[in-house]
């Protein structure tokens, strides 16, 4: 059983020390402290993960997940995920999770991690438009 400092590192690992500071109040040596070294983690990075990965609050804290109430973990997105492909697949298409169009596997993308709404960071699969679209927001967020 991991414990929140761990899960808390991991997702540091996934936002990147980049991200962090630019959408923190937070140094990159406190941030790589944090990360690297055996110091207790305090609410101030817990807070800044819950606001980066709203989706993993509960996960954060209690290692728990609710994916009926949109509360999943990194884990389980990334299965989620292969399924969603691999489902698609075995049926030579699937649905994009943003347009709702029908896509051929060909054309899947599975989107990074942008905040899109009510979908905050997490994993989707978009077809060839939205993840252009979604890649074009997350440059005007910059
Ligand atoms: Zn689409």
């Amino acid at each position: 059983m991991s414990s929140i400092e761990d899960r808390a590192k991991q997702l540091i690992s996934k936002a990147g020390f980049d991200r962090l500071i630019r959408e923190s109040e937070i140094g990159h040596a406190r941030w790589k402290s944090v990360r690297y070294r055996n110091i207790r983690i305090s609410t101030n990075e817990l807070e800044v993960l819950e606001r980066l990965f709203p989706a993993y609050a509960l996960w954060l804290i209690s290692g728990k997940i609710a994916p009926e109430v949109g509360q999943t973990s990194p884990d389980y997105d990334q299965e989620q995920r292969e399924k969603k492909l691999k489902d698609g697949r075995s049926r030579g298409e699937t649905t994009c999770e943003e347009c709702g169009k029908k896509i051929t596997c060909d054309d899947v993308r599975v989107s990074e991690e942008y905040r899109l709404g009510s979908k905050n960071n997490r994993f989707m699969v978009v077809c060839d438009a939205c993840n252009a679209k979604i890649g074009q927001g997350k440059n005007e967020n910059r």
